[in-house]
């Protein structure tokens, strides 16, 4: 009777949960169902977009449209440039778009968004990496070297259609790093300001589905079960960045991205065990939840050692920072306050960033 309670899951306070509206497909094969998924949305005029390495597969998928597709647009980018988006939204004007189709990662998806912006066309997107965009009513837009960042309903994708056929061929390293990129919105979830029992269910599982099944990934890029195991993981974490609020450890990743020009997954990848280490004091309850997810002792080392187990980077200097920017980097990561578990401290920061830059294991303050 005792440990039944001990199990029980009691909600202490009073719970407002709004979820995200979604259609959500998921499995093998499920490309196939793209046609219906158009004509259900009412439309028929669609437009595929991928990034120049994808090309090959928005023309096909265009080709499997066949007269529900008006073209493709392939010229995607990383950080949504609106540059880009301008060249896409002649295309949409032009040929009477009626929905957009993204196909690939979070850069191809943030053009599907930042075309949804601007005309509130319906979009379908198929995720062919961990980072969880599909999820989130977030876009991050960039002019003149300037990335800007918006909350809005119009963005947020209608349809999800995962596919994990089509994640079979995400390189290793961009699968440990895409991954670690996932963990990194379920990590925040688990501390946030808003945290709610709902996300942070799907935090830990989320955790730990990708925790599991990325290793299995680095030795057999192709095993089915692993690569749809780490997207259904990968699905719950970008559930938690779009429901709730986000901290330090994306303020600190937007900054080095924004301003250093640094490779977005695997800016997340070094930055989060440091992230956790700083934030540990002041969120115990959630380390305990993140270090349980990683079947780790402590979650700042069990991240770091998880991300060095994968292969990934584990230091700035090895993915294009240079050390003379730490200061500033400091400097813009602890301007604008923001809520964070711990207090924001320009002094630790630098020094959680050092640790960072020269890839030494996390240290949690004494
Ligand atoms: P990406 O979309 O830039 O893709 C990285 C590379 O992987 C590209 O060359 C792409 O062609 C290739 N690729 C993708 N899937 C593949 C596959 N299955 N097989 C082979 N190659 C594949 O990478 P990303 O990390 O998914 O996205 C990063 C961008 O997404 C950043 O601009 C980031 O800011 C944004 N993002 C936005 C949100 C949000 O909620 N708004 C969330 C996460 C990321």
């Amino acid at each position: 009777m005792d440990h039944q309670r001990a199990a029980m899951e009691t909600i202490a306070a009073p719970l407002t949960y709004t979820a995200l509206p979604a259609k959500v497909v998921f499995g093998f094969g499920t490309l196939a169902r793209l046609p219906d998924e158009v004509r259900s949305l009412g439309c028929g005029r669609a437009l595929v977009l991928s990034m120049p390495e994808q090309a090959h597969s928005a023309t096909a998928l265009a080709e499997q449209l066949s007269n529900l597709c008006v073209g493709t647009f392939v010229q995607a980018a990383m950080h949504t440039p609106v540059e880009v988006t301008e060249r896409a939204m002649k295309l949409v004007r032009e040929s009477g778009v009626d929905c957009t189709v993204a196909l690939g990662g979070g850069s191809t998806i943030g053009l599907g968004k930042a075309i949804a912006l601007r005309t509130d066309l319906p979009q379908i997107v198929v995720p062919t990496t961990y980072a969880g965009s599909e999820a989130t009513p977030i876009l991050g837009e960039t002019q003149d070297g300037r990335k800007v960042t918006q909350r809005s309903m119009k963005v947020l994708p209608e349809v999800i259609v995962y596919d994990v056929g089509l994640t079979l061929t995400l390189p290793p390293a961009l699968s440990a790093t895409s991954g670690m990129n996932a963990i990194a919105h379920a990590v925040e979830a688990l501390y946030t300001q808003d945290a709610n029992p709902v996300t942070s269910m799907m935090a830990e599982r989320g955790i730990q589905a990708l925790a599991r099944s990325l290793p299995l990934i680095m030795r057999n890029p192709r095993e089915e079960a692993a690569r749809s195991s780490a997207l259904f993981g990968a699905w719950r974490c970008g559930v938690c960045l779009g429901s709730v609020g986000m901290a330090l450890h994306h303020k600190l990743c937007h900054t080095l991205g924004g301003s250093f020009n640094l490779p977005h997954a695997e800016a997340h990848t070094v930055v989060l065990p440091h992230v956790a280490a700083y934030n540990l004091p002041a969120a115990p309850e959630a380390m305990a939840r993140v270090a349980h997810a990683l079947g780790a002792p402590d979650a700042p080392q069990g991240l770091f050692e998880l991300a060095r187990s994968l292969g990934a980077p584990t230091a700035l200097r090895d993915i294009g920072m240079a050390e003379s920017d730490l200061d500033r980097a400091a400097d813009l990561a602890s301007a604008s306050p923001y809520w964070n578990p711990r207090a924001i401290d320009r002094v630790a920061i630098r020094s959680l960033l050092d640790d960072a830059f020269f890839g030494r294991p996390p240290k949690s303050p004494a």
